[in-house]
C-alpha cells in the first residue's frame, strides 16, 4: 500500500488503517499455528497416528530427537556439564514398530511368568506404552539420567543430574512430564527421567505451578494470564523489597 507523501512518517497513521491491524491479527494467528507443534499431546486418549513423521537430528549416543529441538535439548546438558554434572539422554525418538516390539516383548515375558493373556495384556499396558501412546513418537520427548545412576528408576530424582534439571530445564524449555502427584491424569507412573520439550514460555508456566501438560492444555490462557499477574506482583514486590533495604540502610548510616 503506498502512502501519500506527508504521512509517511507518520506511524499513528499506519497503526489506524485497518490494513494494518489485519495484518498483525494474521501474523498473530500465524505465530500460533507455527508454534502448536510443540504442545502436541499425546496420551491414552490421544494417540499418534501409525504412520506420523518427525524430521530428527541426532543428539549423541545414536538418540534422535526432533530436528527443531536439538539445540535446546544440547544447551542444556552443555549449562550442566559446564556446572560438572554430566547428563545423558538415554532414550529419545521412538518409532511405531519399536512401541509395537516393546509391547509385544512385554506381554510375552507376562505370560511366561504366569499371566493369562488378558491380564498380561492389560498388565503391559501400565508399564509399556501402548503403541501409538508413547511421546517419545513425538521426537519431543528424552529420557535423561545422570552419568552416576543410569537406571530409570525413582531413585533418579535424588540425583544432582535431576536436581540440576529441576532447576533449569524450563530456562531450555523442557518441563517434567510425569510428576508423582499426576499419576491421575495422566496414566503414566512417576518418572523423574523423561522431559520433554514445549518450549520456553510454556515450560516456564507449566514448572512455575506444578501441573501437567494435560492441565496446561485444558486452560491455556488461564494459566497465562495468571503467571504474568504473578510474575508482575513478584516483580512488584521485589522493587519494594529492595526500596525498604534500601531505605533502612541509608536510616543505619545516619544513626
Ligand atoms: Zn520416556
Amino acid at each position: 500500500m503506498m502512502l501519500p507523501q506527508e504521512c509517511e512518517a507518520s506511524d499513528d497513521f499506519i497503526h489506524k488503517t485497518g490494513y494494518q491491524v489485519r495484518l498483525e491479527l494474521d501474523e498473530e494467528r500465524r505465530q500460533r499455528r507455527l508454534d502448536a507443534w510443540r504442545l502436541v499431546l499425546v496420551n491414552f486418549e490421544n494417540p499418534l497416528e501409525e504412520d506420523y513423521e518427525v524430521k530428527r537430528a541426532e543428539v549423541g549416543n545414536n538418540q534422535y530427537v526432533d530436528y527443531r529441538i536439538a539445540d535446546s535439548l544440547n544447551a542444556m546438558l552443555s549449562a550442566a556439564e559446564e556446572e560438572g554434572i554430566t547428563i545423558y539422554p538415554i532414550s529419545g525418538y521412538r518409532s511405531y514398530a519399536r512401541q509395537v516390539s516393546l509391547y509385544r516383548n512385554k506381554i510375552q515375558r507376562l505370560m511366561k511368568e504366569g499371566y493369562e493373556a488378558e491380564e498380561a495384556v492389560e498388565e503391559a499396558g501400565t508399564v509399556v506404552a501402548v503403541p501409538g501412546t508413547s511421546e517419545h513418537m513425538t521426537g519431543l520427548a528424552v529420557d535423561l539420567v545422570d552419568e552416576h545412576y543410569t537406571e530409570l528408576e525413582e531413585e533418579q530424582e535424588d540425583t544432582q543430574g535431576y536436581q540440576w534439571l529441576l532447576e533449569h530445564c524450563m530456562e531450555y524449555g523442557f518441563i517434567v512430564r510425569y510428576p508423582e502427584e499426576k499419576k491421575e491424569i495422566t496414566g503414566i507412573i512417576y518418572e523423574p527421567w523423561h522431559f520433554r520439550y514445549v518450549g520456553e514460555e510454556h515450560a516456564r508456566i507449566i514448572m512455575h505451578y506444578d501441573i501437567c501438560l494435560e492441565e496446561y492444555l485444558a486452560d491455556i490462557e488461564g494459566y497465562q494470564e495468571q503467571y504474568e499477574e504473578d510474575i508482575s506482583k513478584v516483580m512488584t514486590d521485589t522493587t519494594e523489597d529492595v526500596r525498604q533495604a534500601k531505605e533502612l540502610q541509608a536510616q543505619a548510616k545516619e544513626e
